[in-house]
């Protein structure tokens, strides 16, 4: 696997507890929308776990962007503190891509992609490219929050929608009541009535599945509730939340 140094150029809050981390792209580094990098920070010594300095992370931007961008929710891991102290313009060590979380070629196919929270990573990449490329597929995404205050890339979606006629976002929100902000949108959770209603229709589309262990686990088996063959579920689980 290719490794290449970068730097890192900015981070920013993107949501609740969520930060988004932005790194020079390397000369040559070419990736297809969905995959992933390793990221390692300065540091690693002999006896140091190989987890505190070594994460997988989606690529957040399209290929078509000049920038690498990854997206975390913020937890306690050793790791992410060491991430978030990591001053502008430190050097980390970057493996990758890899990874084949990526769309068919096959345009005929409309693809139901379903993000729960910070799940949304590898679908920017193909959303944004998607509307950047104007593909001809036809992309739906269902993406699940407990607010808006910790929806990452919501208003962005949001714009991506505008932009792509062969896009259609369906966020919901699922802990209303914790929320300070207003949302006029969907409240329930992602269930094999909602699935059913949303495939009514489309012929044989091709289901993409990323979040935490246990959206991931749900989902799956709400898509075989729902009808669904498993030879067309495929899924990226993020463990560690
Ligand atoms: C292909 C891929 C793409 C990813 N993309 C993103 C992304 O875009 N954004 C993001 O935030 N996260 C992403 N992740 C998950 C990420 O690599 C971290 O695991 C996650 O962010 C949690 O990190 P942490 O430091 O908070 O917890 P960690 O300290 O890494 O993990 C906490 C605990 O989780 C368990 N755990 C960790 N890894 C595994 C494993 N492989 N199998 C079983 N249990 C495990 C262990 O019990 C560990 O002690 C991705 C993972 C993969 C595989």
């Amino acid at each position: 696997m290719a490794e290449y140094n970068v730097h890192l150029t900015a981070c920013r809050q993107i949501a609740k507890g969520t930060m988004a981390f932005h790194f020079e792209k390397p000369v040559g580094f070419s990736h297809k929308p969905g995959q992933a990098i390793d990221l390692i920070l300065p540091g690693h010594q002999t006896g140091t776990r190989s987890s505190d300095t070594r994460h997988t992370f989606s690529i957040v931007t399209a290929p078509e962007e000049d920038e690498l961008v990854v997206a975390t929710r913020i937890g306690e891991s050793v790791f992410k503190h060491a991430l978030c102290a990591l001053p502008i313009g430190t050097e980390v060590q970057i493996n990758g891509p890899f990874g084949s979380f990526t769309l068919p070629k096959n345009t005929e196919r409309t693809s139901v992609l379903i993000a729960g929270g910070i799940g949304i990573t590898p679908f920017m990449s193909i959303l944004r490219h998607a509307a950047q490329q104007q593909t001809l597929q036809q992309l739906i995404l269902l993406y699940s929050n407990h607010y808006p205050e910790d929806a990452a890339f919501l208003e962005e979606l949001q714009q991506l929608e505008r932009q792509n006629q062969r896009f259609q976002l369906m966020a919901t929100m699922t802990d209303m009541e914790h929320s300070t902000q207003s949302w006029d949108g969907a409240t329930q959770i992602i269930d094999s009535d909602w699935i059913k209603q949303v495939v009514t229709g489309l012929d044989n589309p091709a289901f993409y599945v990323s979040g935490p262990p246990a959206l991931v686990e749900a989902m799956r088996q709400t898509l075989t509730m729902s009808g669904i063959d498993e030879d067309n579920v495929r899924s990226e689980t993020f463990y560690g939340y």
